[in-house]
Formats: structure tokens, C-alpha cells, sequence
């Protein structure tokens, strides 16, 4: 039996997704091998991660700060916004260093048309951006598959009337894929070939 010291941190570790009880006794009898200056950095990281992480409050982005590090970028194209459904596909679109324009991010997609509440996934907040900004060209960079279909085709029905070009990223992405783990030149052809949808 061990200490309840030792007990925690596996109790702590099987949170995660993918651990069980072995990985997680494992790791944290690992941790009584680092030093004390690591494992305080890791705690002190693990503890400010939600008291420091917000979310943009033009864009939805992780930010420390109010407002992300694109909104804040002066050089960046104003009129052109690429709407994404989680701020980890901003980081992989933003590696390939071929966009340059601003972000929307919504809490995940549309999973089913009845009862349709567009304040769940910040569709309101995107579709209140639009009507206030002056954007020519929305880019829709949601993965492919049903959820992402019915998100594209909502936003595109919502701004139909207004004088913007709707473009969704082409093809080449496999259906189901999540956005981040799709390699960098097949994410920068779908980019470049985007397809005009409205
Ligand atoms: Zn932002």
C-alpha cells in the first residue's frame, strides 16, 4: 500500500484520457525520481493552467491575456475571417504561415438540427461578428464530416443575403479527420483550393 502522497498523484494522473490504473502508478513513482524544481514547475504549470488560460473575447482563441495574439496583430487581414471549431486548429493553421487573416472559433459543430441553440457553440457570437465587421470572404475550416456539413450550411443559410464570399475548405481532408492531426500540406492544398459555397 502506498502513502496517500503517492495515492493522490495516481488518483490524479487517471483523469487524463488513455490512463489507467498501471500508467498512472507508474508515472507518478517516475515523478519521485525528477527533481524538486521539476515537479514544482509541473505543478505550479498544472495549477495556473486554468487561472491563467482565457478564452479571446473578440475571437474565442486561448489567450492569457484579453484578447489573443492575432486580434491584437495589426498586420493581420481584417477582412477575412477562417472559422474554426476549437482553438487547436488555429495552432495548426498558423504553423502553415499561409493565412493571414482573423479566427472565429466555435465550441465544436452542430450535432443535430431540433432544437438548434446557436448560443451552444458561439454560432450567435459569429454571426454577430459578421454584422458588425466588415469581412469579405468567410472561410469555413470545420473537419469534414455530418456535424460539419450541417455547421457549414447553417452559417452559410444565416449569411446568405450579406455580400460575402463563403468559401469551405477542399477536399483532400479525410472525412471524419480532426482538423490538427491533418498534415500540413494536405490542411495548405485544401486552404488554396478552398471552395467558393456561396
Ligand atoms: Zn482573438
Amino acid at each position: 500500500m502506498y502513502p496517500k502522497s503517492i495515492l493522490n498523484v495516481i488518483e490524479a494522473f487517471k483523469y487524463l484520457p488513455g490512463i489507467g490504473d498501471k500508467t498512472a502508478e507508474r508515472m507518478a513513482l517516475y515523478l519521485l525520481n525528477l527533481d524538486k524544481v521539476q515537479t514544482d514547475f509541473m505543478a505550479d504549470a498544472i495549477k495556473n493552467l486554468k487561472d491563467n488560460t482565457k478564452r479571446c473575447k473578440v475571437c474565442g482563441n486561448f489567450t492569457s491575456d484579453d484578447i489573443c495574439f492575432v486580434c491584437n496583430d495589426p498586420t493581420r487581414e481584417k477582412n477575412i475571417l477562417c472559422v474554426v471549431e476549437d482553438p487547436k486548429t488555429i495552432i495548426a493553421i498558423e504553423k502553415l504561415g499561409v493565412y493571414h487573416g482573423m479566427y472565429h472559433v466555435l465550441n465544436g459543430l452542430i450535432k443535430t438540427l431540433d432544437g438548434l441553440d446557436p448560443t451552444d457553440i458561439r454560432l450567435d457570437k459569429l454571426i454577430e461578428r459578421i454584422n458588425n465587421s466588415d469581412f469579405k470572404e468567410i472561410i469555413i475550416a470545420v473537419k469534414p464530416c455530418l456535424e460539419g456539413e450541417m455547421t457549414s450550411l447553417y452559417i452559410n443559410n444565416v449569411l446568405k443575403d450579406l455580400n460575402i464570399s463563403i468559401t469551405r475548405l477542399a477536399s483532400g481532408i479525410p472525412m471524419g479527420a480532426d482538423m490538427e492531426y491533418v498534415d500540413a500540406i494536405t490542411l495548405e492544398k485544401a486552404f488554396d483550393n478552398r471552395k467558393k459555397i456561396s
